[in-house]
């Protein structure tokens, strides 16, 4: 792993403690007759810390610094009873922290929950899988003030260069930048994904296995990918949501006739519906059979990218790879971050053993790969893997071949 060392928020990022933040302040609320608040609410009232919360809970009217101490006071009296009724960890982090710890990564926790409550949690779900927590504490500045963050840093032994900050919300997105480390949004969490783009995240993952191969190969260097790429005479861009990505396309894709291969990604990306009012999409995957191979824009995604600059497909029927290569005027090739391999060789290997392996689960072939998820290089009838196709360059007579890369995970 590339990566030394990860700090965790914790409340919406580790734990989903949303159900005894709500119950809690219901019990201040109610003790001083006051409406209690949703589930959803707290939701959104949530962040800065829990003075903060309490605050945002009190009708605006009866909000004095008294009340405001006096309700916080029940809180805490509140929470430190509960805290621990409803709150779980998301499912997948217990075992992506198992993992961490197994390849040597240094974990610290930074939340502005109060220190007590926040190492008291952290003690309870995480055991030794968390090195150190740091809750806010009296005389430090919160997040996303950079001062906890640089000493959780320190005392984890860890180098900004190695380290990845992962949180669910702007305020640990601009904590991450302040603190000048690598900002990963998690969207299970307590907000949504445009605020964490909007507020500098470097990639979104969407479940905690997702993080993985961002330790494998570290944070992500866009800069020397999209050199490596436009240096071979490709067209690059970089788009940290599928939201944005999809609004290129669509926009780039208006009018014009357009044409896809087999893809996930593109499911995922919401094809063809997305298209529908800016386009007509020619795809097999909608209408069996119809292979149009000479559209103005050929859509594909890939089996990997390696930041050395090269596109690697694997194919059966090969309509898609050979659509990427003749007839088409321009093709582009979309990509989320999962996608992304160090070099030629280890793309190579994605799209024999992660990629093909995949794909013939989903289609039922009867494959070896399909059982153990490893290349055989079989001889079987139902082999999927009949062509692989390197694009070292844009074909020659290609208008344009450029590559979009997406900050999130997509298809496989
Ligand atoms: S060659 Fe056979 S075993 Fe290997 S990935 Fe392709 S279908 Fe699977």
């Amino acid at each position: 792993m590339k990566i030394t060392t990860a700090i965790f928020d914790l409340d919406g990022t580790l734990l989903n403690t949303l159900g005894d933040l709500c119950d809690s302040v219901n019990y201040a609320m109610l003790r001083h007759g006051f409406a209690a608040v949703t589930e959803e609410e707290t939701r959104v009232r949530v962040g800065n810390g829990v003075r903060n919360l309490v605050t945002r809970c009190i009708p605006e009217e009866k909000r004095t610094e008294a009340m405001i101490d006096n309700c916080l006071d029940d809180f805490r009296t509140a929470y430190g009873e509960r805290m621990m009724n409803r709150t779980q960890p998301y499912d997948g982090i217990i075992p992506l922290l198992k993992k961490l710890k197994k390849a040597g990564v240094s974990v610290g926790v930074l939340s502005n929950k109060y220190d007590l409550a926040a190492k008291s949690l952290i003690r309870h779900f995480f055991g030794d899988l968390v090195q150190v927590t740091y809750g806010e504490r009296p005389d430090t500045p919160r997040k996303p003030d950079p001062t906890s963050t640089l000493q959780l840093l320190r005392e984890l032994g860890g180098d900004a260069t190695t380290t990845l900050y992962i949180g669910d919300s702007a305020t640990d997105m601009q904590t991450a930048k302040n603190a000048g480390l690598c900002a990963i949004g998690v969207t299970w969490g307590f907000r949504a994904a445009d605020e964490l783009t909007a507020a500098g995240a470097d990639a979104l993952v969407h479940e905690p296995a997702e993080l993985l191969p961002l330790f494998e190969r570290g944070p992500l260097a866009v800069d020397a990918i999209c050199k490596a790429f436009t240096e071979r005479g490709f067209g690059f861009t970089y788009f940290p949501t599928a939201a944005d990505a999809l609004s290129y396309l669509t926009n780039t894709c208006a009018g014009k006739s357009v044409s896809l291969g087999g893809s996930m990604t593109f499911k995922e990306l919401g094809f063809p519906e997305a298209f529908v009012g800016s386009t007509a999409v020619h795809w097999h995957w909608v209408k069996q059979g119809e292979f149009f191979q000479t559209p103005d824009i050929y859509l594909s995604s890939a089996n990997a990218l390696s930041e050395t600059g090269e596109v690697v497909n694997i194919d059966g029927a090969c309509n898609r790879v050979s659509g990427t290569l003749f007839g088409p005027k321009r093709c582009i090739f979309v990509c989320g971050i999962n996608k992304l391999c160090p070099d030629l060789q280890s793309a190579i290997d994605r799209a024999r053993n992660v990629a093909a392996p995949l794909n013939a689960k989903r289609l039922e072939k009867k494959t070896p790969c399909a059982v153990d998820g490893k290349c055989h290089d079989c001889k079987s009838p139902d082999r999927i893997c009949r062509a692989m196709v390197i694009h070292m360059g844009p074909p020659q007579r290609m208008e344009r071949c450029e590559i979009v890369l997406i900050g999130e995970a997509l298809g496989y």
